[in-house]
């Protein structure tokens, strides 16, 4: 039986890290042609680029800034990447355990900035300790990147041990925070972070079509002339919203900027970035105990779990995950392939307007679904 929400505008929900299970307010906020060129939209920018400092670093807000950037998280990364490394003499180190850390190995080779991977085992979470000695024996490294919560697996990276690591080497730190950030509650004056990547179709709960970057605005500002990308130039963006109060360089995604707004009011609603973090928690903790009960097992241990995403393990050699994903579709929820080349593993995700009666509806479909594939 479908519930009310899922017959409302979809079929199904979307327990997948980006795009999500929006809510319907968020998409009716999108129901009108906004335009893009008056001051009471770049007004409207302005704000979302001032309540995002807030959220990130509410003590300091000064010291910090929001550009926003047309594309997906991506995107936003590369923008960093390629504008905050000087155009002679920088060099970057990126701690790698999943696909996201390897995406930014690769732009920087695309960039022609050069670069060093510290890999780890997937299934891992990245020592600090490792990553720290990495840093120390190549003094020639200027910036170091880590992701947050690595959504190839769902694991959370120790955030804070790992931006003592690169404070102590004096090394400009770039976090991919793209899942976690609105999730996950974090502050970047007292972790240190000097860029912070995230995009509209995360934690804040908006829809696809922007990345932002939170930056510390000493940094940034000596950026200038860096970039390698005309449209990705991160300095750029930031020069023309802040002399030109909130105006995009090019056309801006209206309607995407109108629902994160509505996105950001109902996660002040909610009661902000503590409240939804425990609904997500709470959201992965009921899933894992209902997938265990199912038969299912988790792929990491319990300590590395992100509030996120879980990466669980095919029960058994046979398990068709494209089988168990068109009949859970079906019954109005869809889950995610695993990312993973050494196990075979699918992924749920646990973020977006979704509640533990999301999570029990789901549980007992699956229990339905394993009973009845075991009595075949
Ligand atoms: C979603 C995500 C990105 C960006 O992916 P896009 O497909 O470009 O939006 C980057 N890093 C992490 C950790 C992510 O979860």
């Amino acid at each position: 039986m479908l519930t009310v929400k899922k017959t409302s505008n979809n079929p199904y929900l979307l327990l997948t890290p980006g795009p999500l299970t929006t809510t319907d307010t968020v998409k009716q906020a999108m129901l009108k042609d906004w335009c893009t060129w008056d001051d009471e939209y770049n007004a409207l920018v302005n704000s979302i680029r001032h309540r995002l400092v807030r959220l990130a670093a509410p003590e300091h807000t000064e010291e910090y800034t929001a550009v926003l950037m047309q594309g997906s998280g991506s995107f936003s990364v590369e923008a960093v990447l390629g504008t905050a490394l000087p155009r002679q003499g920088g060099k970057l180190a990126v701690a790698v355990n999943g696909a996201y850390g390897e995406r930014m190995v690769e732009m920087a080779k695309v960039l022609g900035i050069p670069v060093t991977a510290v890999r780890f085992d997937e299934r891992e979470a990245v020592c600090p300790a490792v990553f720290e000695e990495a840093l120390m024996k190549d003094p020639s490294i200027t910036h170091a990147a880590i992701v947050h919560c690595e959504t190839t697996t769902g694991i959370l990276n120790p955030l804070q041990g790992l931006s003592d690591a690169v404070r102590h080497q004096g090394k400009t730190l770039i976090v991919d925070a793209m899942s976690s950030f609105g999730g996950v509650p974090l502050d970047m004056h007292e972790l240190g972070i000097d860029y912070l990547i995230s995009s509209s179709n995360k934690c804040i709960q908006g829809v696809p079509g922007f990345g932002f970057v939170l930056a510390r605005i000493s940094c940034l500002a000596a950026c200038k002339g860096n970039a390698r990308s005309l449209s990705l130039d991160l300095y750029d963006q930031w020069d023309i919203m802040e002399r030109m109060n909130g105006k995009w360089r090019y056309t801006s995604p209206t309607h995407v900027v109108r629902a994160f707004d509505q996105a950001l009011i109902e996660l002040e609603e909610e009661g902000g970035v503590n409240s939804r973090y425990h609904r997500y928690r709470g959201n992965q903790q009921q899933l894992v105990q209902g997938m265990k009960e199912a038969g299912f097992s988790t792929l990491l241990p319990e300590e590395w779990h992100s509030p996120i995403i879980t990466s669980f393990r095919y029960p058994e050699d046979d398990f068709s995950f494209s089988e168990f994903y068109s009949r859970l579709k079906a019954e109005g929820f869809v889950l995610y392939p695993g990312k993973l080349t050494s196990v075979p593993t699918f992924r749920i995700g646990t973020i977006g307007d979704v509640h533990a009666s999301d999570m029990e509806e789901l549980i007992g479909i699956v229990k339905r679904l394993k009973a009845a594939n075991g009595e075949k």
